[in-house]
């Protein structure tokens, strides 16, 4: 049997690849001010319970998992209407430019849909900063992202092959900035091509 990923790698993967290997082979994590946030929105969030809001049923922090594509996490949040389940994921932030929030959605209603045997073809990502819920259609191409970065993410863990640290806009953000220091590598390898 295959080794099951964490969905939440995916979100790492798609942010980063060399942030995942950081975090998920070589153990290697620090906070910062957004990653606490993050955290303690989920604590409040992760108590596992079931119930309805009026026409919606939920269940908060369930365990999900895919023999299929070697995946297991706690999900937020499922919610059904309709007899339609979908997972909602809560974020700190506002929605961004990158799509890695979305792929950790599309993993969720992977396992979902094996679990249930029933098509999910809509997900949430919920922003604290701005409560609002971003839909998120899992459409076809956002599937074969999400099996790609499984993909990726297998051969990662496989090997332990650490990925270059790339200098790129998401690195402002990045609680780990100082482990991998990626502008002061860009420049030594700059130094060493030249
Ligand atoms: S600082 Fe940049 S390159 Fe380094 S782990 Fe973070 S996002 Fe990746």
């Amino acid at each position: 049997m295959q080794n099951l990923i964490p969905i939440a790698a995916l979100n790492q993967y798609a942010y980063c690849p060399h942030r995942c290997w950081r975090m998920f082979c070589a153990g290697d994590f620090v906070d910062n001010q957004y990653t606490l946030e993050g955290t303690g929105l989920h604590d409040r969030v992760h108590t596992l319970s079931s119930g309805h809001r009026e026409e919606t049923w939920q269940v908060r922090a369930i365990w999900l998992k895919s023999e299929t594509y070697g995946l297991v996490g706690k999900a937020d949040l499922i919610e059904a209407q309709n007899g339609q389940l979908y997972p909602v994921e809560y974020k700190r932030g506002h929605t961004g430019d990158f799509d890695n929030d979305a792929l950790q959605v599309c993993a969720q209603a992977l396992c979902l849909e094996e679990m249930t045997g029933q098509p999910v073809t809509q997900g949430y990502v919920y922003y604290a900063q701005t409560h609002q819920r971003q839909p998120v259609a899992i459409a076809q191409d956002l599937r074969q992202r999400a099996i790609a970065a499984i993909q990726a993410i297998q051969t990662l863990f496989r090997t332990g092959q650490m990925p270059p640290a790339v200098y790129t806009p998401r690195c402002r953000g990045c609680s780990l900035y100082d482990r991998c220091l990626p502008q002061a590598a860009k420049k030594v390898n700059r130094y060493r091509e030249s």
